[in-house]
């Protein structure tokens, strides 16, 4: 649970009356959970559906983004002076599966985002489902890493690559950003949701 969620300082009496029943994620904050409490999380924290899945996937993230730091710290120490190999072959076959689940979990993660920041539901307007956001997650996160591999590039030392390989790689990234962003743009007017 973020932080301005987890803060349980006594709030006036007048404002407890007024939210009570109500999701307590971001109560500290500007921006609070408009929905009803309907769950609690394993550390007692009363909650809409939305944030306790957040919650959760949130842990998981955390979870998989330990592991992967340290089979890294690993593979770097022990395992690099394995005589033979094997042990090196088995290591990094494990850090990719973890890179994999951690790319999937962060991936849930922002489909919850996508789901808990929506606003209340107005007339006429259309509400993303858990499978929507999932599917839009991952376009998200699709076309936001083209455009951060080619900001990588760009900034990558002279050593490290030289220039005319860079700007091939550079334009392809480019073109690679451009249909993957259509591509979210497309599918929100899909859904209904307004294309940014
Ligand atoms: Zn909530």
């Amino acid at each position: 649970m973020t932080e301005e969620a987890t803060t349980t300082t006594a709030a006036p009496v007048a404002e407890e009356e007024n939210i009570e029943g109500r999701c307590r994620a971001g109560r500290k904050t500007d921006n609070p959970c408009w929905r009803e409490a309907t769950t609690t999380t394993h550390d007692s924290f009363a909650c809409c559906d939305e944030h306790a899945r957040l919650c959760e996937l949130a842990e998981e993230v955390d979870a998989w983004h330990c592991a992967l730091d340290m089979v890294e710290e690993w593979i770097r120490g022990p395992v690099s002076e394995d005589y033979y190999g094997e042990l090196e072959r088995l290591a990094l076959k494990m850090q990719d599966e973890i890179r994999l689940e951690y790319a999937h979990a962060s991936a849930k993660a922002y489909a919850a985002r996508l789901v808990v920041d929506q606003g209340p539901p107005k007339d006429g307007e259309s509400r993303l489902t858990l499978e929507q956001s999932e599917k839009l997650a991952r376009l998200i996160i699709h076309a936001d890493s083209f455009v951060d591999a080619r900001t990588a590039l760009e900034d990558a030392p002279k050593e490290v690559l030289g220039s005319h390989d860079r700007w091939i790689m550079v334009n392809a990234l480019a073109a690679a950003a451009q249909t993957a962003g259509e591509a979210v743009s497309s599918y929100k007017q899909e859904i209904g949701l307004r294309p940014e």
